[in-house]
């Protein structure tokens, strides 16, 4: 019996530095895969489809939604972001724990899907550090800036619908404060009743077997 794979959401105001610390998480996290969101925004330099994004057109995206094919979906500071609803099932049926890196409206859709997952909010030490963080980035433009930085003190509102907060002061320490909530998850009795429940009622009949 496989048990299904944790599903890990990370959200936090643009600039907080989800993308830094996801970057680290990865590859030092054995059984966590990222799932690659769609967007209709722009490639920032650098930035590759299939890697970062799937970059795709709104009429593209509209046919997903129409399809039912992203298990979320949120137009986000002007362009729509969403999860691929596929990679995430097939990744948590087999096992594995996949991480969202999605905005608030995407988290609270998810969270009424999958209540058990585990919502991590990720803050900057300060709003005037967001500010140098969003600017110091140098991706843009005065107007996407001012709606980023606008947007940051209504999100910090939602905090209390996640499950944990973690301050990216030093991104080394965030990282290890979230691998250390996953961990603790993975443990979790309460999150994981229904398959010991079931390894205890095979493991009665394996007993009744042997008598
Ligand atoms: P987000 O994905 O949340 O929008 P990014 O990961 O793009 O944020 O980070 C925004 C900017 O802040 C980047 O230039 C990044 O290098 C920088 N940054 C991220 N984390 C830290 C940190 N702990 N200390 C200083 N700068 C950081
Ligand atoms: P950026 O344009 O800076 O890459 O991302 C902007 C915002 O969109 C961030 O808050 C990021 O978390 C969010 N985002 C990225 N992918 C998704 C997604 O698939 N769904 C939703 N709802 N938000 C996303």
């Amino acid at each position: 019996m496989i048990q299904r794979g944790l599903l890990v959401v990370l959200s936090g105001p643009s600039g907080a530095g989800k993308g830094t610390v996801c970057k680290s998480l990865l590859p030092s996290t054995e059984g966590l895969s990222y799932s690659i969101s769609c967007t209709t925004r722009a490639p920032r330099e650098g930035e590759m489809h299939g890697v970062n994004y799937f970059f795709l057109t709104p009429e593209r995206f509209e046919e997903m939604i129409g399809n039912d094919e992203l298990l979320e979906w949120a137009n986000v500071y002007s362009n729509y972001y969403g999860t691929p609803v596929k990679y995430v099932e097939d990744k948590l049926a087999a096992g594995e724990n996949v991480l969202l890196e999605i905005d608030i409206q995407g988290a609270l859709q998810v969270k009424r899907k999958y209540p058990n997952g585990v919502f991590i909010f990720l803050i900057p030490p300060s709003l005037e550090e967001l500010k140098k963080r969003i600017l110091g980035r140098g991706t843009e433009t005065e107007e996407s800036f001012k709606l980023r930085f606008g947007a940051a003190a209504e999100e910090m509102e939602y905090i209390t619908e996640y499950d944990y907060v973690v301050v990216n002061d030093e991104v080394e320490k965030a990282v290890e404060k979230i691998r250390s909530i996953i961990v603790a998850e993975l443990s979790s009795v309460k999150r994981n009743r229904e398959y010991y429940m079931k390894l205890i009622r095979e493991g009665q009949k394996d007993a009744v077997s042997f008598d």
